[in-house]
């Protein structure tokens, strides 16, 4: 009789809502006894978490897939991807199971399938904050699933459904928990942030004896409570975002967005299905850093859309320079299976959308750099990632993690820093992407 736990292999791809949906099954998993193993040997069985949104992450999914079954030969696949399954099936017929994602039902029951669970609750400790895949100093914060939106480059609908709202104190609770946990900086992510609590009608909950609405507002006003960073992800431009910014000009929500504008000629927008109305949008950038200046803005674009102009992505350049985005990053159009782009008329040549993405990576660098430069002499309040060497990798507020820079901090052992840490960082240095610094003794 064999006294050792299960072992389960897990692979995680995709975006950070992935990666949720990951650490809710890693947690269930440590729940009901099974060990996470490293590798594909030590592994009873693999589940891999697959992406579905583009056709390279596709690639990448199968491959995973592929590999596992070479290396241990039991696998369950769920994810975007597993919204394909014939897809799945026809690349690796010996998949053991497929389901979509947040199906976390479908991944335990064809886990306890493949290899039952052998629990003793003495033995298996999991932390109060779950199993976590980010640095224990921060943590994502899914308040939503779903999206009502039908952008017509975009399968995310149809593989995840409408929106689904998380009710405000549920998200609240487990804000104060991984705080409780050590988390010093929460990133809320959802596919529409703005968007939150519409499909609960703002539903009033009680949480620390006071009344919240599930809605943006509320929710940043809840986790302001915290003393912890927040950062708001995926925020679409609506006019309610306005009333966010006078709470990150009183510090009480990082002064930043992640708002994917995705282009601004009319024209191609409408072709998106994204809102149009480019003025009203550079105004309410204006209006924004009028009434907090150090908010930093990054976004996302999509160029060599069908139809696209040379005119129109002209239109896209003089965007850029008027709106001076602080963090932008960019896409040639890509094909998604699926999606009701692919049927509009007039395809942009790929040597023409590859041309124009470097044009507008070339126009966003000058931005960029400039704006970082910009910081040269000040003073920024940083949260220390890593040490390396003489090194502390640090972020500034206005960078979040994987996607943003970093700041160097070249004193940072002599410091004594260490990861998880805030510090304050007198800025001597930039260039495209990073800041370099000294940590100011106290
Ligand atoms: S807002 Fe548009 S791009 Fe984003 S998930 Fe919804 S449909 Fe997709």
């Amino acid at each position: 009789m064999s006294f050792a736990n299960p072992k389960v292999g897990f692979v995680s791809l995709g975006c950070p809502k992935a990666l949720v949906d990951s650490e809710r099954i890693l947690t269930q998993l440590r729940v009901e006894g099974y060990d996470i193993v490293q590798t594909y040997d030590d592994a009873d069985v693999v589940v891999v978490n697959t992406c579905g949104f583009i056709d390279s992450a596709v690639t990448e999914s199968l491959d995973a897939i592929g590999e596992a079954l070479a290396e241990n030969g039991k696998v369950i696949v769920t994810g975007c991807l597993g919204k394909r399954a014939d897809v799945i099936r026809d690349a690796h017929p010996d998949v053991l199971s497929i389901s979509g994602p947040q199906d976390y039902g479908s991944v335990m029951g064809a886990v306890h399938a493949a290899l039952p669970p052998k629990h003793d609750p003495f033995i298996n400790l999991v932390p109060d904050t779950g199993i976590k895949l980010t640095p224990k100093h921060y943590a994502y914060l899914k308040i939503s699933e779903g999206c009502n939106h039908r952008c017509s480059f975009c399968i995310i609908p149809s593989m995840r459904g409408d929106l689904v709202s998380r009710p405000v104190d549920e998200v609240l609770r487990e804000a104060e928990k991984l705080v409780r946990g050590g988390v010093q900086e929460l990133l809320v992510i959802s596919q529409d942030t703005s968007a939150y609590g519409v499909d609960l009608k703002y539903a009033e909950r009680t949480w620390r004896d006071r009344s919240y609405q599930t809605r943006m507002k509320a929710l940043c006003e809840g986790l302001s409570e915290l003393g912890v960073w927040t950062r708001l992800h995926y925020v679409y431009p609506y006019p309610h975002v306005d009333d966010i910014i006078p709470l990150m000009a009183d510090g009480k929500l990082l002064p930043y967005l992640d708002i994917p504008f995705q282009h601004a000629s009319p024209r191609v927008l409408k072709l998106m299905k994204r809102p149009g109305a480019v003025d009203k949008t550079l105004e309410r950038i204006q209006r924004w850093r009028s009434i907090c200046p150090e908010l930093t803005i990054r976004s996302t674009f999509i160029v060599g859309f069908p139809g696209e102009t040379e005119a129109e992505f002209e239109e896209l350049l003089d965007f850029l320079d008027e709106a001076q985005l602080d963090r932008v990053g960019a896409f040639a159009y890509s094909p998604v299976e699926g999606a009701r782009a692919n049927d509009l008329p007039d395809p942009v040549d790929e040597a023409v959308k590859q041309e124009r993405l470097a044009r507008f990576m070339e126009r966003q660098a000058e931005i960029s750099t400039a704006r970082l430069e910009a910081k040269v002499g000040s003073v920024q309040q940083c949260l220390v990632d890593a040490i390396d060497g003489e090194l502390a990798i640090a972020r500034s507020m206005a960078d979040a993690p994987e996607i943003d820079g970093l700041v160097q901090i070249q004193n940072g052992f002599e410091a004594g820093l260490k990861p998880g840490e805030f510090v304050q960082v007198e800025i001597m240095g930039s260039d495209e992407h990073d800041l370099y610094g000294e940590a100011l003794f106290t």
